[in-house]
Parts: C-alpha cells; sequence; structure tokens
C-alpha cells in the first residue's frame, strides 16, 4: 500500500517518517512518500495511491476535487486528508480536530491572529465547539474569508475583551525575529489569556518566548502535527477495514518528535 504527501515546497514535511515510522510500529506493509506537485492537482489521481495528506498550496483544490467530503472540511473548505475507496476520491481535514485536541482546558473566547488556510481550520473548529472567536489580519482581504466570524485588521483592531486563548497562525517568526502584532497590543492581550497557542513547530518563537517571560501557558504546533497525523492514519486504515493499536501508533508518532 503506497501513500504519500502532496504539496508544494515539500521537502521540509515531517508527514513521511511520521507515518513510515508507524507502519513499521504496527506492522503494517506499507510505505508513505512525498509528491512535490507543480500546478496540476489533477495528475493525483494517476498515482494510484490508497490515501494521502495535502499541503500548502492545495488544499482548497483538493476540497474542489473530491467526490465526497466530510465532516468539518465541508465547513471549512479545506481537504488535507484523502483516501482512495471504490474508484472515488473522499476527503476529510484533520488539522482542525488535531488543533482542538491539544487544548487542556475550555476557552470561554478565542483570539486568532492571522486569516490564512490553518486560521480557518481553527477558528471553525472552535465555532463548533461554542467558543466565541474574533479574528484578526495584517490586510483586509482574506478576512472575507470569515464571513461568520467577528473580524478585524490590525489597524482597526481594539480589543473589547480579555481572550482566554490567543493563537498565532502566522508564520512570523519562524524565519525571522518578527511578532505577529504590534509589542504593546500583543503583551496586553497574552496578559490576560490563559494560553498562547503558536502553530508553528520545531522553533522558539518570539511569540512563545514573550508568552514565557508573561509566565503564561504556552503550546507551539508539534502536538498538533502529531494530532493531525494521527487522525489522517486512522482514516487511511479505517478505508482499509484495518483495526490499529491507537495508543501504539500515538507513542510512535511522539516518539518522532
Ligand atoms: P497562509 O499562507 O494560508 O496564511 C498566513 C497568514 O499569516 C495570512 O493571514 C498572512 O497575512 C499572515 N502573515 C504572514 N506573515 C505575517 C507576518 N510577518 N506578520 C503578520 N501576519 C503575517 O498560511 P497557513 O495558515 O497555511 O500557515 C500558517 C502557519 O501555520 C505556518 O507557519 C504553518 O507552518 C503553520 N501550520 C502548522 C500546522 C501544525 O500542524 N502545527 C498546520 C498548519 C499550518 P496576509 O493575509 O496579510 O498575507
Amino acid at each position: 500500500m503506497q501513500f504519500a504527501v502532496i504539496g508544494n515546497p515539500i521537502a521540509h514535511s515531517l508527514s513521511p517518517i511520521l507515518h513510515n515510522n508507524a507502519f513499521k510500529a504496527l506492522k503494517i506493509p506499507a510505505f508513505y512518500g512525498r509528491y512535490l506537485l507543480e500546478d496540476s492537482f489533477y495528475s493525483l489521481r494517476s498515482l494510484h495511491l490508497k490515501g494521502a495528506n495535502i499541503t500548502v498550496p492545495f488544499k482548497e483544490i483538493a476540497f474542489q476535487s473530491c467526490d465526497e467530503v466530510f465532516g468539518i472540511a465541508k465547513t471549512i473548505k479545506a481537504v488535507n486528508t484523502i483516501v482512495f475507496k471504490s474508484g472515488k476520491m473522499l476527503g476529510y481535514n484533520t488539522d482542525a480536530l488535531g488543533f482542538f485536541e491539544c487544548l487542556n482546558f475550555a476557552p470561554k473566547n478565542a483570539l486568532i491572529i492571522g486569516a490564512g488556510g490553518s486560521a480557518k481550520a481553527v477558528a471553525y473548529i472552535l465555532k463548533e465547539k461554542n467558543i466565541a472567536t474574533h479574528i484578526i489580519n495584517r490586510s483586509k482581504d482574506r478576512l472575507k474569508d470569515f464571513g461568520n466570524f467577528f473580524s478585524a485588521t490590525f489597524s482597526d483592531f481594539t480589543p473589547i475583551d480579555s481572550y482566554d486563548l490567543v493563537v498565532n497562525t502566522t508564520p512570523a517568526g519562524l524565519t525571522s525575529q518578527d511578532l505577529p502584532l504590534d509589542v504593546t497590543i500583543l503583551t496586553s492581550l497574552l496578559k490576560n489569556a490563559k494560553l498562547a497557542f503558536d502553530l508553528v513547530y520545531g522553533k522558539e518563537t518570539p511569540f512563545i518566548n514573550l508568552a514565557k517571560s508573561l509566565k503564561i501557558p504556552y503550546l507551539d504546533g508539534k502536538n498538533m502535527l502529531i494530532n493531525q497525523a494521527i487522525l489522517a492514519f486512522i482514516i487511511f486504515m479505517e478505508a482499509q477495514n484495518i483495526t490499529i493499536d491507537t495508543e501504539k501508533l500515538r507513542q510512535s508518532m511522539q516518539s518522532i518528535l
């Protein structure tokens, strides 16, 4: 059985190592590779994979290309997990639940910084869980995807409340020392928060460092990455009618990162 992650760029993806390690631990004869797709998403069907994960920039086109889409992927309009079954391409989104499963308390409300693909997954799962959620972004254009939410640009934003959960969904700090938002505003937001969550993983970002210096609880994107991979793996195996030991699966993926 062959699986793969599809994206552009793709060389940095940790999905192959997570999934291949799990196949080995669970003694499942399968292989998980990676494909750099140029612009033709439609060539995916010709790869004869049993399943795939989809990453930037193909999550929206994957949604449009599936024969059927399930769960929260329908609301987000983005698919990160595909299975091929009975000649059909079936789509799911595991980013959203992967994020939510990291939370170890029930926030009253949340503020999301950024309005890209991952912000959509985070916003819609929080909405589904009845957590009042506001979105702010540095520019206006992408805020139109959040019609059902209170949203504002940084320059129009005046915090009207304190937020239990502050989530950075921007890549700010990934390759620079930038904070996603003005330091004074961010400090006042984080001071009142119960959790600062940065989706970036593999690096201690200025956002996380600020939360640390304010002594408020924080999380980076590592557990979200593992959770979405576990959920995708379960979907892949269910489509093959293979029952797996989910605790062993979790242990094998956690041992990698
Ligand atoms: P997108 O490109 O879809 O969106 C990026 C957003 O960040 C946009 O709203 C953009 O604003 C904003 N932004 C970009 N740079 C800055 C900056 N320097 N300052 C302030 N805002 C900025 O990206 P994704 O949503 O797909 O991914 C965002 C991050 O989340 C990435 O670092 C990615 O690695 C991480 N991620 C982690 C996951 C995990 O499992 N841990 C899963 C998915 C993503 P504008 O509209 O103005 O351009």
